[in-house]
Parts: C-alpha cells; sequence; structure tokens
C-alpha cells in the first residue's frame, strides 16, 4: 500500500506534532515502505543510503511502538538500542531521534568513544528508552559492568557496510550474543556485499527487504563536473572556485589527515573561512568543526572521508574533491552531501592525469559521465591526455608521489 500522507501510518499525536513542527509532510519512499512494516513487528532489511530519509523510517515507527507498549528499561539498560559506525553518526542519531520525541516522555542516551565516560556511565544507570552507541564504548562500558542489555526489545543496525568497513565485525558478534533472543531487528546498509548479508543473514529473522535507491545511484540533482588540473595548481583553482561562488557552502574532500590540515591553513590565510575535520581530532573538536560549518560560522569544511561520512548537513552547495578516492564508493558517499532533500548542488573533481583512473572507475560504477570543464584558469590539457591506467597502477603512484611530497604547493 503507498500512502502519501504520515496521517495514515496511525502514529500518535505527540509524533505526529514533532513532525508538523519539522514540516515532514510528504513520507519518503523509504518511510512508506519501512514504517508499516516495522509496526507490524516485522524484522527489516533496509539498504538505502544517508539522505533518503532512512532514519525517520525507522525512528518514527519504533518510537510509536516504544509509547504502545507498557515495558520499563531495567537500570543500565535500554529498550531501543540503535547501533552507529562513527561518533559524528552517533551523534547526528540521536539528535534526530530527539528532534521526533520530544513530545513524548520517553528518555534517551548516547554513548561513543573519545570523550569521557562518567556522564555516559551517569544517563544510563536508570535504565533508558532509546540508546544510541558506537560498538567499541558500549562493549568498553559493559565490561565495567555499566551497562546491560536484559531489556532490549528492539535493535537498529545502522550503515552497517560502514561498520564492516572498520572492521567492527567482533564487537558487533559480541554485542548480539548479549542481546535478548527475542527482539525486532531493523539493518540498514548503503550498499551489499557478501559480508554485509552474511551479518544480515545472523540477525535478522525474515526480514521484509526494503530497497530504495540500487547502490551507487546518484541523486538527479547533483551535477558533477570534472576540472583537470596540475597537482601544484590545484589549491590556485580551488581559490578560483571559492572565489567565483561568494555564497557557496563547500565541502572539500581530501585523502590524508595531514592534507586537511595544511589545506585548512592555505584557506585561512587567503582569508577564507574555513573548519577542519579529520579523524585525528578530538571528539569535541569535531563536533565544534561540524556544528561552525553547519551553522554558517564557517563557509568550507576540508575532511577527510573518514570523518565526513554519512554526515548530514544542510545547505551545502559544492562538493570539492581536492583529492580523489580510488574507492568508487567513496566518490559516490561524498558527492551524496549534495543534492539532498530535493536541493541542487555540485560535485567537482580536481583531476590529475593520475587521478584520471579514479574517475574513471566512479563513472563505471554510477555509469554516469561526469561534465568536463575547460573554461577555469587552470585547465591542464596533458591530465586531461593522461592515458588512463588500472586503478590499483594509478594509487600506487599518486601514493608514492605523496610520500616524497607532502608539501601543498602555495600559489605563486
Ligand atoms: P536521512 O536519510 O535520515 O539522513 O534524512 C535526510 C534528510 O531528509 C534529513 O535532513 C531529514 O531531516 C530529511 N527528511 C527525512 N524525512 C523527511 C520527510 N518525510 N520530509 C522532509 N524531509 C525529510
Amino acid at each position: 500500500m503507498i500512502n502519501s500522507k504520515f496521517l495514515d501510518f496511525q502514529l500518535c499525536d505527540e509524533i505526529q506534532r514533532s513532525l508538523k513542527k519539522l514540516k515532514y509532510t510528504t513520507p519518503t519512499a523509504i518511510q512508506q515502505k519501512a514504517i508499516p512494516e516495522i509496526l507490524n513487528a516485522k524484522d527489516v532489511l533496509g539498504i538505502a543510503q544517508t539522505g533518503t530519509g532512512k532514519t525517520a523510517a525507522f525512528c518514527l515507527p519504533l518510537l510509536e511502538l516504544l509509547i504502545r507498549s507498557k515495558s520499563k528499561p531495567v537500570k543500565r539498560s535500554c529498550r531501543l538500542l540503535i547501533l552507529a559506525p562513527t561518533r559524528e553518526l552517533a551523534i547526528q542519531l540521536f539528535k534526530k531521534v530527539k528532534s521526533y520525541a520530544y513530545l513524548t516522555n520517553l528518555n534517551f542516551a548516547l554513548v561513543y568513544g573519545g570523550v569521557g565516560k562518567a556522564e555516559q556511565i551517569e544517563s544510563l544507570r536508570e535504565g533508558v528508552d532509546v540508546l544510541v552507541a558506537t560498538p567499541g564504548r558500549l562493549l568498553d562500558l559493559w565490561e565495567y559492568e555499566k551497562v546491560e542489555f536484559d531489556s532490549v526489545e528492539y535493535l537498529v543496525l545502522d550503515e552497517a557496510d560502514r561498520m564492516l568497513d572498520m572492521g567492527f565485525i567482533e564487537e558487533l558478534e559480541d554485542l548480539l550474543r548479549m542481546l535478548p533472543e527475542k527482539r525486532q531487528n531493523l539493518f540498514f546498509s548503503a550498499t551489499m556485499s557478501q559480508e554485509v548479508k552474511t551479518l544480515s543473514e545472523s540477525i535478522l529473522k525474515n526480514p521484509s527487504l526494503i530497497e530504495v535507491a540500487p547502490p551507487a545511484t546518484v541523486s538527479a540533482d547533483v551535477d558533477q563536473k570534472v576540472m583537470y588540473v596540475d597537482k601544484e595548481h590545484k589549491l590556485k583553482l580551488l581559490f578560483h572556485v571559492i572565489e567565483e561562488n561568494p555564497d557557496g557552502k563547500f565541502l572539500v574532500f581530501v585523502d590524508m589527515k595531514r592534507t586537511t590540515r595544511k589545506l585548512g591553513q592555505e584557506l585561512a590565510k587567503k582569508g577564507f573561512r574555513v573548519s577542519v575535520i579529520n579523524g585525528d581530532k578530538l571528539q569535541a573538536a569535531r563536533q565544534q568543526a561540524i556544528n561552525e560549518f553547519a551553522k554558517g560560522s564557517t563557509d568550507i569544511l576540508v575532511a577527510t572521508d573518514v570523518a565526513a561520512r554519512g554526515l548530514d548537513i544542510k545547505g551545502v552547495t559544492h562538493v570539492i574533491n581536492y583529492e580523489l578516492t580510488h574507492i568508487a564508493e567513496s566518490y559516490v558517499h561524498r558527492i551524496g552531501r549534495v543534492g539532498r532533500a530535493g536541493e541542487k548542488g555540485y560535485a567537482i573533481s580536481f583531476t590529475t592525469g593520475d587521478e584520471k583512473s579514479y574517475l574513471a572507475h566512479a563513472e563505471k560504477l554510477t555509469k554516469e559521465s561526469v561534465e568536463l570543464v575547460t573554461k577555469q584558469p587552470f585547465h591542464s590539457q596533458k591530465a586531461f591526455d593522461t592515458p588512463l591506467m588500472k586503478v590499483g597502477k594509478a594509487k600506487a603512484k599518486i601514493e608514492r608521489e605523496k610520500g616524497k611530497v607532502e608539501r601543498l604547493k602555495k600559489p605563486r
């Protein structure tokens, strides 16, 4: 059945009112499909990327089920456990789930690594309805007997593919062994590798499969462009693109942590308002960088893939691939930071001759061709004419050179 309004789901008044406040009127495709299944106590296997509305797709019906049921969590436990791969995603999920439930009496806790444990332990002491956690810190607290899983009735695994990429499989297996046998499970992943499939099969019982967009689909609202440029001119090209778009909000991706710092310094020196985020930063600093950028105190966020995956920041107009990635799926994730919720956006790849193979790899995956822009002051015909190499060979070459030439060249 296709619903056209949230009213059709018969969610309680408190949730309906919060949706009104958030100006959600029409359920997205995944919400239309998943909400009735979850309300019917079905396990769900959702293949969906961020940007599709998947968070509300699982939060709304689960909050409804929590409200309808009279059960209470025991001390140090929770009724709904939501696992997320990174701290940023856990924080983002926590904010979203609370925004859907702010009129209810449900209570919440958030647990992630890189910060002190005392407050988190305290927040769990009496038990909570909803716990959002990253697997590592959750296990850590369990080892100190500060969290228990006896009351878990609902489990959500968000971005399961990312969890596996990050090597969380053992933590997940340990956690799953501790959960009560009888529970409803929701499993979300952007991609479906054999590894993800095996993990899903070990968790889900007779699930409903809900797939909203095939993996590696790029939103039609993202305008993809390539600018061929020599390595030593990339910084000048970046200045040029930013200056050409004075109202832009730029997410700039680089390959390595040290490049985020150097590029951030160069942009700041030029007078741009810039934040930097990479996996090395302390949690508080990472969150501060995201907040600055999200709130508009800065116009540019320089990031690595690890730090930026899944971030949902409104109003980003440009994703700049300052350095391309050899992982074609990461290209898709990067450019998925624009063109969200119906907004138009640009994804511009600064491509050297060596990186040309990376772009070709991404085009093959997405089955889309990226538009060439030659009308830019640093166009490199030499880069454009470079013959394609195998991705592995290009990667070896680029990494070899990075080891030697790690300085960012300043524009003359
Ligand atoms: P997600 O895929 O959960 O990260 O959601 C992507 C974005 O879409 C978030 O900014 C949500 O707040 C927004 N969103 C989710 N569902 C709806 C909806 N039904 N109507 C309008 N916006 C929505």
